[in-house]
């Protein structure tokens, strides 16, 4: 993504997703670029301003809390406060994301590292592991 190499688009999780976000979502569909990120839904709940990110499993529930903590910190730094929510439609189920001191520090820490892959001359060579099988880059790496 750093050299703006893009997922293949007609990978079956990828088109799942796209599918996933216009079905279920299509009423609150506000989608709204800032700056690089792309966010799937943005609303106000009284006095707060909650975004959400839409995904279709909890199993990369993890990098998708850190993707909505990074969309939290950009609005920060726009002046922004917000809380987000993590939304997993198959799962029907949704979870609450909250910029907190260490979520920021984590993500400081996670910048400087892909930093560091992104300034090498060339990247790191490819190694199989667990999350290969339905990496939509997979061609990229085993053609
Ligand atoms: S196919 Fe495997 S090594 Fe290549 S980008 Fe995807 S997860 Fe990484």
């Amino acid at each position: 993504m750093g050299r703006l190499i893009t997922p293949d688009q007609d990978d079956s999780n990828v088109e799942l997703g796209r599918f996933l976000h216009e079905l279920r979502y299509a009423r609150d569909k506000k989608e709204i670029s800032l700056g690089n990120i792309k966010i799937d839904i943005m609303r106000r709940d009284g006095e707060e301003i909650v975004i959400g990110e839409i995904k279709k499993t909890s199993r990369f529930k993890e990098s998708a809390r850190m993707q909505l903590g990074f969309y939290l910190k950009e609005l920060k730094q726009r002046g922004i406060r917000a809380r987000g929510e993590l939304f997993f439609p198959e799962e029907k189920r949704r979870e609450r994301v909250e910029l907190t001191a260490e979520l920021e520090a984590e993500l400081d820490n996670v910048e400087r590292d892909i930093l560091r892959i992104i300034y090498q001359e060339y990247p790191p060579a490819p190694e199989k592991n667990k999350w290969c099988r339905r990496c939509a880059y997979a061609e990229f790496c085993w053609s």
